[in-house]
Parts: structure tokens; C-alpha cells; sequence
């Protein structure tokens, strides 16, 4: 069922068993996994079916640190959420990941790797991926002539990615429309979450649009799956009963910011050829394919952070410009096009590219940033049309980032060597080991995670292990706001994963 939201009568109450805030990858894949139970499901969405400027303006705050992309245009503001633009790329995250490391400060999940496998394998679904596999080995058999790199597989490993092309948008609407328990509202943006006295439960939620209605929404539990930075916004606003925000009483909702920070970092001069076809991808055709992965051993002896490096055709490569170049006007569509234009050019100019260029790759890492309190998601003063406070983004980055992409390439160059099939030569801002900055042109994936930190001590996180908002009894997150580390791996199979998981807490734990 559906109902715009502009449509109503001002001040509407609208009443449900669970309120889900926000259609994208969270809030649908939860809201499908109630589909046809005897609950009634409120499914709020803060934009309409299509693209809508004026609500995409509502995504507009400052960035300070280091470059990022304008937030208008970092995510999407309409039913699908995200996926209307990301790529698929798809694989869990590794058991270290989960685990505390004394090397990577504030490291450490209150569940590990097996507690979510069960999920993954649902998320795999939901995502229309293939199986829950991503051991080499298994696509070795599937897909026959992958042929690795002849490295040490004490130090490195293949890690696989499968690849999604669900648009939740275009793959989902009509199931959720025709769904007989989910009550979607499009136009019902979030602004207010109203709690009781003493800031123990959830009472209702405010909900405005752009046609200056008002409606308020009942319900015995609350998800919020907004995505990552307007969870944190939403909270934070959220202060006229808790002046420090809701979830806030530690001074934590915003902070650890994290991205996966997309780098060249370095290019690899094969010296005979070798088939590079495990490591190739192409869009809608790829069903699986590796990234060069360091083993958890030796992340654990050179105390780095978990990171791979994918290899793409220097010839194509070197003509490409940096996304956080090309992916700055504010309207998200503008920014892809310039992204698909200049790679469309650099296509055309690798053409000409003859010679050993042909057995060379750019290397491309992509890894966690060290988890950081300074980095961080905050309100400002300035609002917007609705009179919500706008979001502003300070993204820092920390010496352990940089020091963890170069070990990276030094430990891969000296497994070129030894396997005798080429050279690494690293790129310009690795080579000085004093520096611990990144360039402007350092692009992050458009992956925000980390702004409600996952922890059962209240003091060192906002949710606890089910994705409670710690103290109120009936608030919950969905997404990658609660990652306390964000591994290598793109997050939305593992956000899909830890949405699952909550949904079925929430089955189990409360009687309606
Ligand atoms: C260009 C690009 C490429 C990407 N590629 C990949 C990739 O290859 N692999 C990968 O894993 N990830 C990728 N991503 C990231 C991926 O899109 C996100 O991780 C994912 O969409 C996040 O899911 P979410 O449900 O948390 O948030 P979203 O998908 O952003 O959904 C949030 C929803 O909440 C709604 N909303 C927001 N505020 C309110 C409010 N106050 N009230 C009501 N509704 C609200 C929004 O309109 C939206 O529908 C990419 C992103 C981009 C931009």
C-alpha cells in the first residue's frame, strides 16, 4: 500500500507495529522481511519515485578535512535509496575484520564474522547475487581459467567479489507496493524523533514535506535506516527533550566517520604476459573476480590496516581523472555523467597506447581508515526547507591510513620480485615515508559508515550488539552507521546482512 505523504490531511496520525525511516538497501530489504506477517509495517520515505531537486536539497551541509564530494550528492534521496547509483560490487567482510586488533586503536565488533554468516547468505538473496561463496577455490570451479598470481599464500590471498545490479528502486517497488501488511509513504521526511520523559522510548516520530504538511507517526518500535550520515543528523536534531541529541550522552552519534578510502596507489609493469582475467571485471558481465588481499598473519606483523589492490589497464588509467575531481557538482546525476564522460575519453585515448604499456596496470587500493573520533558528522546552524539542522561532514584521515597503503605495496612489490613476473613502482605521494597526508585527488567510494559505532559498553558506542540505541528500549539502526571498523569490502551486502539480523531480533524479541 501507498500514500503520498503531500496528500494527506495536515497533522495525520499515522499508527503501525514497527516504522522503518528511510527506503534504500536497509529499509527495504527489513521492510521485505516482514512481508505477508501479521504486523503492520510503516515504511517511511522522505522522497517521491523519481529523482526530486527540492528533496535532494535537503541533503546539502558543509564538508571540511580532507576533500570530499559535495553531501548533496553523495548518496540519493528517493525510494531505492543509493543503489539508484552505486555499482554492485559485493563480498563480506574478513573474521579479522570483527576482531580487536591492539595495532588498529578502537578496533573490535561486539559479533564476529559467524554471527552474521547466516545473514550474508539472506543478503547474497536480497542482492541477487550468486551463491554465498567467495572462496577462490569455489570459483576456480565455476569459472574455469582464473588464473592467480603465483604469490605466497602465507602473505597473500584472492579475496572474490560478486556483483549486483539490484536497483532496490526498479527491483522492489511493486513487491512492496502490493505487500498487504508494508505501508509505504513517499514524501514523509523524518524530522523529529519525540521520546517519553525520562528518554527511555521511542513516542512517535515527526513527519514534514515540501507541500508544509505535518503528520506524526505511532508505532512500538523504531528503525532508522536513513544511511549513514542522516541517522547521525537525525539523532543529533533530535534534541528537544536530550539537548545533546538522542543516543548522544556519551558524545559519540557522528563521530567515527568512516570511508573506504579508492586510491591509485601504484603501477605494476608485467615483464612477460601473464593472464590477469581473475582480476578483471566488466559491468553486467563479471559474476566474480579477486582483489589482491594482504593475509590477517601479516596485517597482524606489520600492523596495518585490512586493504586489497585491484588491477585496471594502465593504458585506460592513466587518462582517467580522480573521481573526487569529477564527482563535484551538487546534482548526483550531473557528477555521474562526468564520471562516465571522462571515462569514455580515456577509453578512446587508451586506443592509441602500443607497447609494454600493454602488460602494465594502475593498482588501486581500497581500504578501512583507521576508526577516529575527530572524524566526524555534526549539525550545524544553518537549516533546511524543512527546518531540520543541515548535516556538515569533517573527514579526517590518520597516519595509520597512509603508512598501511604504502606497506601494502611494499609487501606486494617484493612478491612480484620473488614470483620474477614484473616490477611495482609506487606513486608519487606513497614515496616520502615522513608523509602522512593524502591528496585531494584521494577518492573515497561514497561508503559512509561509523557514526553510530556498534559496542555493548554505552560508553564506547551508540547501538549495542542488536542495533539498540543504547538507553531507548525501542530505537533502532540499520545500516552501515553501525560499523565500529569498516574493512576493505564495499558495505552494502554486509549493511544488508546486520539489517537482516535486526529484523530477526526484532521478530524474536517482542510480543505485539
Ligand atoms: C556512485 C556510487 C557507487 C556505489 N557503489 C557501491 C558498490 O559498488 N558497492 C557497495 O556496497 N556500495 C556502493 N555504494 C554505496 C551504497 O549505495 C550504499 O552503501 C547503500 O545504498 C546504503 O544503503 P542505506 O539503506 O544505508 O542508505 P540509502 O541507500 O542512501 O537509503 C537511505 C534512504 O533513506 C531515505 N531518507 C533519508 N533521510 C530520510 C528521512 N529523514 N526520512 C525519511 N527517509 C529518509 C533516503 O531518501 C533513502 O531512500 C555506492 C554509492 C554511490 C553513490
Amino acid at each position: 500500500m501507498h500514500k503520498d505523504a503531500k496528500t494527506l490531511d495536515n497533522n495525520t496520525v499515522i499508527e503501525g507495529d514497527i516504522c522503518i525511516i528511510g527506503a534504500g538497501a536497509a529499509g527495504i530489504s527489513m521492510a521485505l522481511d516482514w512481508k505477508d506477517t501479521s504486523y503492520k509495517v510503516i515504511l517511511l520515505e522522505g522522497g517521491g519515485f523519481e529523482y526530486d531537486e527540492k528533496v535532494q536539497e535537503l541533503y546539502a551541509g558543509k564538508t571540511t578535512g580532507q576533500k570530499y564530494f559535495p553531501l548533496k550528492s553523495a548518496r540519493l534521496h528517493y525510494f531505492g535509496g543509493t543503489t539508484g547509483h552505486w555499482a554492485g560490487m559485493c563480498a563480506p567482510l574478513d573474521p579479522i575484520d570483527f576482531k580487536e586488533r591492539n595495532w588498529v586503536p578502537n578496533s573490535g565488533w561486539p559479533i564476529s564474522k559467524n554471527d552474521l554468516d547466516p545473514f550474508y547468505a539472506k543478503a547474497n538473496k536480497v542482492l541477487k547475487l550468486g551463491p554465498y561463496n567467495y572462496e577462490y577455490e569455489y570459483w576456480n570451479n565455476e569459472l574455469p581459467n582464473l588464473t592467480p598470481f603465483p604469490f605466497d599464500h602465507n602473505v597473500v590471498w584472492n579475496k572474490m567479489w560478486q556483483f549486483s545490479q539490484a536497483r532496490y528502486g526498479d527491483l522492489y517497488k511493486k513487491e512492496i507496493l502490493e505487500a498487504r501488511n508494508i505501508h509505504l509513504y513517499t514524501y514523509a521526511n523524518a524530522v523529529d524523533i519525540k521520546t517519553n520523559d525520562n528518554i527511555t522510548q521511542v513516542k512517535e516520530i515527526i513527519v514534514k514535506n515540501y507541500a508544509g504538511k505535518t503528520h506524526t507517526v505511532k508505532a512500538k518500535n523504531f528503525v532508522m535506516a536513513c544511511g549513514t550520515i542522516q541517522n547521525a543528523r537525525l539523532l543529533l536534531a533530535s534534541n528537544s527533550q536530550a539537548p545533546q541529541g538522542l543516543g548522544n550522552h556519551n558524545d559519540l552519534v557522528g563521530r567515527y566517520f568512516q570511508e573506504h578510502l579508492e586510491v591509485a596507489s601504484a603501477e605494476l609493469w608485467l615483464t612477460k604476459p601473464f593472464p590477469t582475467n581473475l582480476y578483471s571485471w566488466e559491468y553486467g558481465v563479471t559474476k566474480a573476480s579477486a582483489e589482491l588481499a594482504i593475509t590477517p598473519e601479516v596485517q597482524a606483523k606489520e600492523k596495518i590496516l585490512n586493504g586489497t589492490a585491484s588491477l585496471q589497464p594502465l593504458s585506460v588509467a592513466k587518462y582517467q581523472k580522480p573521481r573526487m575531481e569529477t564527482w563535484q557538482d551538487g546534482d548526483p546525476r550531473k557528477s555521474l555523467e562526468n564520471v562516465f564522460e571522462n571515462w569514455g575519453e580515456a577509453a578512446e585515448k587508451a586506443k592509441g597506447e602500443k607497447g609494454n604499456i600493454e602488460h602494465a596496470y594502475q593498482l588501486n587500493t581500497r581500504i578501512e581508515q583507521a576508526p577516529n573520533p575527530n572524524s566526524r558528522v555534526t549539525i550545524g546552524k544553518e537549516k533546511d526547507e524543512l527546518g531540520m539542522p543541515r548535516a556538515n561532514l569533517h573527514w579526517e584521515l590518520t597516519p595509520l591510513d597512509k603508512y598501511s597503503v604504502r606497506k601494502i605495496y611494499q609487501i606486494l612489490g617484493r612478491q612480484v620480485g620473488i614470483a620474477g613476473i614484473g616490477r611495482i613502482r609506487l606513486n608519487e605521494f606513497l614515496r616520502d615515508e615522513n608523509d602522512d597526508t593524502f591528496p585531494d585527488s584521494t577518492n573515497g567510494g561514497w561508503h559512509h559508515m561509523g557514526t553510530t559505532r556498534m559496542a555493548d559498553d554505552a560508553k564506547k558506542g551508540v547501538v549495542d550488539s542488536n542495533c539498540q540505541v543504547h538507553g531507548i528500549s525501542n530505537l533502532f539502526i540499520a545500516g552501515a552507521a553501525c560499523y565500529p571498523t569498516s574493512g576493505a569490502p564495499n558495505p552494502t551486502l554486509t549493511l544488508t546482512a546486520l539489517s537482516l539480523r535486526l529484523s530477526d531480533y526484532l521478530k524474536n524479541t517482542f510480543r505485539y
